[in-house]
């Protein structure tokens, strides 16, 4: 671990040097070709060992704490070499019920054409993980906090847990971002990010790292190389400078999205907040001893008398996309987007309304979110 703080790291490390020019930035490296020395030191953009992606390796390691970091052009890409890199045929994982879609199409998908089998734990709770070791479970996979209703999983249990038995943890560390929470930390042993979300924080750069002691990051290495999901020399290059921002981008979501919380909470159209920063939220205490901000993701049940529809299309600064994260503020509806492949039966099971909107907060003047979000409330109501 560095000794220098967040804001420093972020800035300085990591940056490759420029001899020639000496310009005070990294320059990029598009070349796929480098001259062949040894057998040992084969310089390829698929063994993640080019310049700027060694770099940004660097970086992210230092910013959740870890020994090495591995970097890729998805957080898909880093899911997938991640799990299949510490799985083998016969082996058992216990999931968090409440993962990213994404990754559990995958388990869903692909899992048993390579005979792993997995379950998902009912609840959050130590006992419900617990209560899904069998014999030849190896690992156990969380998420926290989750999406779209921000739970929250108390990672050092979870690891003493695995511990006890001799498991490996994996964490989705994306909607915390590494200025908010580092699992490392609390005994978490692999740590995942899609960099398309806050690492990257424009909405315009697809990626993922994963971050992990010595030992994990070589076995998950040995996979990457054979899987494939290489970053592009572009992408890196432009998540370096990016992360040079992520502390002040990520403070400032924090800022705004507890505004948005505590303003909506006492919204007369607005029926319930899920937001751990608030002391209403069922996690809050968990999310209190493990994080140090509670991040720029807040979710809101609207009013049954407003029109879903109609309220994005009344948003005027708030964008109804799908992803999350960037500098500017989105607004995504759960039903259509990411759980809609669940069944409403599913959807009702896990929580998630007809009326369940998920806010991710940019770094606009919190006046005029909330009086975008305000407005949008007002004309939305259902023709009676
Ligand atoms: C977006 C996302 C992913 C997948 O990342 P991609 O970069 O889209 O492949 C994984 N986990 C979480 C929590 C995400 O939000």
């Amino acid at each position: 671990m560095s000794q220098h703080k967040i804001e420093t790291i972020c800035l300085h490390h990591g940056t490759v040097e420029d001899p020639i020019h000496k310009g005070a930035i990294s320059p990029i490296y598009m070349s796929t070709a480098y001259q062949f020395n040894d057998v040992k030191e084969k310089k390829y953009p698929r063994y993640i060992n080019t310049p700027n992606q060694e770099g940004l390796c660097k970086k992210i390691a230092a910013i959740e704490g870890g020994e090495h970091a591995l970097v890729f052009g998805s957080g898909m890409a880093a899911v997938t070499t991640s799990l299949l890199s510490h799985l083998n045929s016969g082996d058992h994982v216990v999931f968090y019920n409440d993962i990213y879609g994404g990754t559990r199409n995958l388990i869903k998908k692909e899992f048993s054409n390579y005979n792993i089998s997995y379950s998902f734990a009912a609840g959050s709770s130590v006992d419900d993980f617990k209560a899904c070791i069998k014999k030849k479970t190896k690992g156990i996979y969380i998420e926290s906090p989750s999406n779209p209703l921000l739970k929250i999983v108390d990672m050092k249990a979870i690891s003493d847990l695995a511990k006890s038995n001799n498991l490996w943890t994996m964490i989705d560390n994306t909607f915390a971002s590494p200025i908010n929470q580092n699992p490392i930390a609390f005994g978490i042993d692999i740590v995942i990010h899609s960099a398309t979300k806050y690492l990257g924080g424009h909405s315009d750069i697809s990626a993922g790292a994963v971050i992990a002691s010595r030992n994990h990051i070589d076995r998950i290495y040995e996979s990457a190389k054979n899987l494939g999901g290489t970053i592009s020399e572009f992408s890196a290059w432009l998540l370096e400078r990016s992360i040079k921002t992520l502390p002040i981008r990520v403070r400032e979501q924090n800022k705004n999205a507890l505004e948005l919380a505590n303003f909506l909470e006492k919204h007369s159209q607005v029926s319930k907040v899920f937001y751990p920063g608030l002391v209403s939220h069922e996690d809050h205490e968990i999310a209190k001893n493990q994080m140090s901000g509670y991040g720029g993701m807040l979710s809101i049940e609207i009013s049954s008398k407003i029109d879903p529809s109609l309220f994005f299309k009344n948003l005027k600064i708030i964008k109804p996309v799908m992803s999350l994260a960037g500098v500017e503020s989105t607004a995504n509806y759960p039903k259509l987007t990411s759980h809609f492949s669940l069944t409403q039966e599913e959807r009702d099971h896990q929580g998630i309304s007809d009326h369940l909107i998920r806010l991710s907060a940019g770094i606009e003047s919190i006046e005029d979110l909330k009086s975008d979000i305000d407005n949008a409330l007002k004309t939305s109501v259902y023709e009676s």
